[in-house]
C-alpha cells in the first residue's frame, strides 16, 4: 500500500506542474491559460491513480481503448451492494462528473459499446472518415444522448502508420459532419504528429493551416475551431503554436507499462 500512495502523490504533484507549465507557455504568447484544456491521458493506469488526480481537482481524462474506458467509467446499473463490495475491494469506478475524451483508434463495431458504456463521454477526438462519423451520429441519435462533440483527426505527418484524414481531405470531412451528422457537434481538429521534437512544428503548422481552410470553407471564425495537439514531449510548444487541447499522459502518470505478449 505504501508504494501505491507514493505513486499517487507523485501523480497529483506532476499534474500541478503540468498545469503550471501550460500557464507559463500560454503567458509567453499572450494567451489565457483557460483557453487551453488539459486532457490527462490515463490509458493503462489503474483507477486508484486516476482517482488521485481527480481528487486534486482535475476532471478531464483521455483514454484510447474502448473496453478500458468502459471499465473505468461509472456504470449506472450497479446495485448498491455491488458498489459496496467494489468499494471494499478498492476497485470503484470513477465518479460520473468526469469529462472523458476518447483519443484512440475507433472501429465502427465499438461505437455502440463506447456510447452506451460511457454516459459521460464528452468528446471523440479521432473521427477520421465518413463511416465512423456516420456510425457515431447514428448511435448518438438512437440512444438519445446530447450531441456528441467531435474533433476530426488529421494525419499531418504523412506517416502511413498514423490514422487521420489526409490534410487535403480535411475540409470535405468536416463539411460532411456539419451537414449530415446532426447528433455530432464539430469542435475542431486533432493531430498526433511525429514524436521527434524537431519535426513537430511542421505537423502543428499543418494543423493550423487546415484550421484556416476549414474556417474559410464553413464561414466560421478561428476561435470556433479548436486545435488538439501536444503531448508529454511537446505540449508547451503546441500551446505556443495555438493548441487549445493538450493530451498529456506519461508526464502526469509515469511511463506506461504494457503487458508483454
Ligand atoms: C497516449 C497518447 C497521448 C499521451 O502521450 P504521452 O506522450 O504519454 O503524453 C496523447 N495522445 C494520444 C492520441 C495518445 O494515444
Amino acid at each position: 500500500m505504501a508504494a501505491v500512495s507514493a505513486a499517487e502523490g507523485v501523480a497529483a504533484t506532476a499534474l500541478q506542474s503540468v498545469v503550471q507549465r501550460i500557464q507559463h507557455a500560454a503567458e509567453r504568447c499572450g494567451r489565457r491559460s483557460d483557453q487551453v484544456r488539459l486532457v490527462a491521458v490515463s490509458k493503462t493506469k489503474p483507477v486508484s491513480l486516476l482517482k488521485q488526480v481527480y481528487d486534486a481537482g482535475h476532471r478531464c481524462f483521455g483514454e484510447n481503448y474502448v473496453k478500458e474506458l468502459v471499465d473505468k467509467a461509472p456504470q449506472e446499473s450497479l446495485y448498491q451492494d455491488e458498489v459496496f463490495i467494489l468499494l471494499s475491494l478498492g476497485e470503484l469506478q470513477l465518479p460520473d462528473d468526469i469529462e472523458w475524451h476518447f483519443i484512440g483508434n475507433l472501429q465502427s463495431n465499438k461505437v455502440k459499446p463506447l456510447l452506451t458504456g460511457v454516459p459521460n463521454l464528452a468528446m471523440v477526438e479521432t473521427v477520421d472518415d465518413e463511416k465512423i462519423a456516420n456510425q457515431l451520429n447514428c448511435v448518438a441519435g438512437d440512444i438519445g444522448r446530447k450531441p456528441l462533440k467531435v474533433f476530426i483527426q488529421v494525419n499531418t505527418s504523412g506517416e502511413e502508420t498514423k490514422s487521420g484524414v489526409e490534410s487535403d481531405g480535411c475540409v470535405e470531412l468536416v463539411k460532411h459532419v456539419t451537414s449530415n451528422c446532426p447528433n455530432l457537434e464539430f469542435c475542431g481538429l486533432m493531430t498526433i504528429g511525429m514524436p521527434d521534437y524537431t519535426s513537430t512544428p511542421e505537423n502543428f503548422k499543418t494543423l493550423a493551416r487546415c484550421r484556416s481552410e476549414v474556417c474559410k470553407a464553413l464561414g466560421i471564425s478561428e476561435d470556433q475551431c479548436e486545435l488538439s495537439m501536444g503531448m508529454s514531449g511537446d505540449f508547451e510548444l503546441a500551446v505556443e503554436m495555438g493548441s487549445t487541447n493538450v493530451r498529456v499522459g506519461s508526464t502526469i502518470f509515469g511511463a506506461r507499462e504494457y503487458a508483454k505478449k
